[in-house]
Order: structure tokens, then C-alpha cells, then sequence
């Protein structure tokens, strides 16, 4: 005999969390009393929340536009994103006893900076709103049934031991994407969306995402050193379609840091649909080629490695003399003495190098995944589906995906918020 139970949501990562808060939260203040059970296949929840931002976990950001994101329509993305907007965001962690303190960047961390006070507020929530975390709980099939419930399995335990089945009134699918999928994020939710009639956009990759660098690319040879660098993705006719200015870091593999990770996604992108599309990196971000071409010639009685190193290019010698190296450029002759081709190359290897990509480092190494559920497939004030009535859909599993600085939790907070008030309000 199946349990019965009005709202299932399955998967409890920030997106699951937030929409059983909010169901419950919704159906108490309606004076009504459902049942609510969030599943989870992971042994510990919140896997995801507790490596954010490095353990600090990034909630959210000052500023959350709709231009922070990628994959379905902007407009769609910022509709969704008005229904909780970040003093929302402030005031619901304040209410759990959070304070949220806001760094230069704009990012906001708990003032603990520890990311467990998030997590722990969130779980005490959910508990509070009366709903039943249920964990390890993997579900390994959910369809519809004709009377319009949903029939929820378990996948077989390790130890085979069986998971009773579930029928919902309502389930809420909130089983993020593929990123850190040893967290338990791996795409079954996708299977789950297309049982039940949606479709997942055909490109489905990881974002935010490091850059592994051709083996013989000389950056790879600077790894450890962090420049603030200007990131460009060019189409194959030389097209400049986005850009990111932010923090690099050189690494053994190739390049990681914020500017790699918020312009990896642009550019497997523009890959897709044009192969000759290039990434380009200048070095010295306030400085452009024909700025750094006409220093060369004014300071004629400096050595490049000088120009390079000195206001207003500033960049570290290292990669200066690496630079030189690569440019064919002797790094401590006058710059006088440099034939104009030489100077030409010195000037377009900083100024705007074609980056030698030979993948990304994948899923695992991946913050966040580009694609998924359209958002054209769902009601935007309330998350449900348009194909499947008595379906929410929210989180990372949707095709949305922000840059670094809190955007990704914020919509996971406000879809899930959407669709957990949503869900409860639609089991009459
Ligand atoms: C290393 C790292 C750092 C990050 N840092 C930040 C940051 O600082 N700020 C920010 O905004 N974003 C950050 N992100 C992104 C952010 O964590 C995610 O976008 C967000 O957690 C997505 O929430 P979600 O609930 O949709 O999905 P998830 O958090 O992935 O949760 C999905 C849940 O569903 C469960 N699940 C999946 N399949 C099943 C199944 N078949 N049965 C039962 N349960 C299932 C999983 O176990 C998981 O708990 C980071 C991501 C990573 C990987």
C-alpha cells in the first residue's frame, strides 16, 4: 500500500529547502494542515550549500539583474526573479536569526562566514513548516497517474533494502542540474521532467567551469599567479559577442578564478554554433593595444619588461618576461630596439591573445549547468508546468544559469519560493 501525501518535493538542495519552507509556511497561514515530505537521495543534505563560496556560502548578491543570467529568455528569468528579490532574500535569513553582511564585491555571506549557518537555518525552517525531510531517499521513477496524482519510487538502497512507494497530490521536481554530481546532482531529474512531458534543451554543459589550456600553453607554466584580466569571446570573424573583466588565475591545467568561470559558458556556447569562435585575454585590462603599442614607442629608453611591468599596464613581471618569451621579444633590451613586428607581437600577446582552450574541466569542477528545462514550458508566477498539471519546477534543473556572486542561489531561492507557495496553495 502507497503512503499517501499531498506535496512531495523531490530533492532537498536550496531550491527543494526553500519551496518546503515556503509550502508549509503557505498552508499554515491558510490554516490548513498538509503533508509534506522533501526527498533526498544523499546520505547528508546540503552538500552543495556547504562548499559554496568556498565554505562561506555566497547567498546572494546587492544587485541581482536579470542580465546576470544565461540560457532562457532574460525577461522570463527576471520575472521570476521580482517574486523574491533580495531585501527578501536578507529579511527571510534575518527572520531564521541570519545576518548577512555584504563584501566590496557586492556578494553576501553570513556574517559567520560559515556556510553550516545557512544550511542550518534552512533545515530548522523546513522542519518548522511541518515538512518531513526524508533522506537517503533517491527516487527512481515519478509518473502521473490518471487520477492526476503522482506515483513517487524509491531507487533500490545499497543494501537492498526496498523505499516504500509515495503518490502525491502535487510534486515539486527541484533535483538541480550536473554540477559536483557527487553531491547527488546528476541529471536523473532531467529523466523525471521528460517522463512527465517536458523537454530539456538539447545542449545541456557545465558552466562556471575551469579552463583546461592546450599542455604546451606557456600560462600553465605561470600557475599560481592571479592578474585582474579582461576575458573576450569573438566570433570566427573576429565579432565581439561578450566579455568579462574580473580575477585570473593561472593554474597547472590552465585558468580558473571568477573572470574563467562567469565566460566559460559564453564561449563552449559560441562554439557550438560557430567553430572558429575564439577566447581572448587581455592582460592588462585598462590598457588597450594601441595604448600599449604607442608606451613602447614613447618609452624607448625603457626595456619592455619595464613598460610592462610599470603604470599603467602594471602587470606582475613574471608573466611580463613569459609575455616577451613568447612574443620573441628580448625582455631587457631598450624598447627602442625592437623591430615594429616584435613590438606588434609583444602588444598583441598582452593586449588580446587567443587563448589556446582545449576543454572544459567538467561536471566536476563545475559550479553550476547551462540548460535544462525551458522556462516557456512553465506558468512563470507559480513555477507549474504547462504541460503536466499539479508539476512544479524549480532551481538549477530549470535552464537558467548566473554568473559568480550569489545569482544562482538567488534564484534557486526565488523559484523555489514561487513554486513551494504555488504547490500548496494548489492542493485545495
Ligand atoms: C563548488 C560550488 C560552489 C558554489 N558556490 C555558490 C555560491 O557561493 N553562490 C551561489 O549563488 N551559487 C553557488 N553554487 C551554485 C549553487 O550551489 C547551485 O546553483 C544551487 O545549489 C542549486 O540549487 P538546487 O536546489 O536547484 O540544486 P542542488 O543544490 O544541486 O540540489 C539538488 C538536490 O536534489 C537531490 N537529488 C538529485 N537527484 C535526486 C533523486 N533522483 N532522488 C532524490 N534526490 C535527488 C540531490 O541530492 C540534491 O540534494 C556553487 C556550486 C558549486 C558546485
Amino acid at each position: 500500500m502507497a503512503e499517501r501525501v499531498d506535496i512531495a518535493v523531490i530533492g532537498a538542495g536550496a531550491a527543494g529547502l526553500f519551496a518546503s519552507i515556503w509550502a508549509g509556511r503557505h498552508a499554515r497561514s491558510q490554516g490548513r494542515s498538509l503533508s509534506i515530505v522533501a526527498l533526498d537521495g544523499a546520505r547528508k543534505l546540503g552538500a552543495k550549500i556547504l562548499v559554496a563560496g568556498g565554505g562561506r556560502c555566497n547567498v546572494t548578491h546587492r544587485a541581482v539583474e536579470k542580465s546576470d543570467y544565461a540560457g532562457s529568455s532574460r525577461n522570463a528569468i527576471g520575472k521570476v526573479l521580482r517574486a523574491f528579490d533580495v531585501p527578501q532574500t536578507i529579511a527571510f535569513f534575518g527572520e531564521l536569526g541570519v545576518t548577512l553582511k555584504e563584501e566590496e564585491t557586492g556578494k553576501l555571506f553570513p556574517i559567520t562566514d560559515d556556510a553550516h549557518t545557512i544550511l542550518n537555518a534552512l533545515l530548522d525552517a523546513t522542519r518548522d513548516a511541518g515538512v518531513q525531510l526524508r533522506h537517503p531517499w533517491r527516487v527512481g521513477s515519478v509518473a502521473r497517474l490518471s487520477d492526476g496524482r503522482f506515483v513517487i519510487t524509491g531507487q533500490e538502497q545499497p543494501g537492498g533494502e526496498e523505499l516504500p512507494t509515495i503518490t502525491a497530490r502535487v510534486v515539486i521536481l527541484a533535483t538541480g542540474g550536473m554540477a559536483l554530481p557527487k553531491t547527488g546532482s546528476d541529471g536523473t531529474g532531467y529523466g523525471f521532467a521528460k517522463a512527465l512531458g517536458h523537454t530539456v534543451t538539447p545542449v545541456v554543459m557545465p558552466a562556471l567551469v575551469p579552463l583546461v589550456l592546450d599542455a604546451r600553453s606557456f600560462v600553465r607554466t605561470l600557475s599560481g599567479l592571479t592578474v585582474p584580466a579582461r576575458l573576450e569571446v569573438r566570433s570566427g570573424t573576429g565579432k565581439k559577442l561578450c566579455s568579462f573583466t574580473n580575477s585570473t588565475l593561472c593554474t597547472h591545467f590552465g585558468l580558473s578564478g571568477p573572470g574563467p568561470l562567469d565566460i566559460s559558458r559564453y564561449y563552449f556556447d559560441a562554439l557550438l554554433v560557430d567553430p572558429g569562435a575564439g577566447l581572448y585575454i587581455n592582460w592588462s585590462p585598462g590598457v588597450t593595444g594601441e595604448e600599449l603599442d604607442r608606451l613602447l614607442i614613447d618609452k624607448r629608453a625603457q626595456s619592455p619588461v619595464s613598460v610592462l611591468t610599470s603604470v599603467p599596464v602594471s602587470i606582475p613581471e613574471r608573466l611580463a618576461r613569459a609575455l616577451c618569451f613568447e612574443a620573441g621579444v628580448e625582455g631587457n633590451l631598450r624598447a627602442e630596439h625592437l623591430p615594429r613586428e616584435s613590438r606588434r607581437a609583444l602588444v598583441t600577446m598582452t593586449t588580446s591573445m587567443r587563448l589556446p582552450v582545449a576543454e572544459s574541466r567538467g561536471y566536476t569542477y563545475a559550479e553550476v549547468t547551462a540548460g535544462g528545462v525551458p522556462l516557456s514550458e512553465l506558468h512563470l508566477g507559480t513555477m507549474c508546468s504547462r504541460v503536466t498539471p499539479g508539476l512544479y519546477i524549480c532551481g538549477e534543473i530549470c535552464d537558467v544559469d548566473g554568473r559568480i556572486g550569489g545569482f544562482n542561489f538567488q534564484w534557486a531561492w526565488a523559484s523555489g519560493y514561487l513554486a513551494g507557495k504555488a504547490a500548496a496553495g494548489a492542493v485545495g
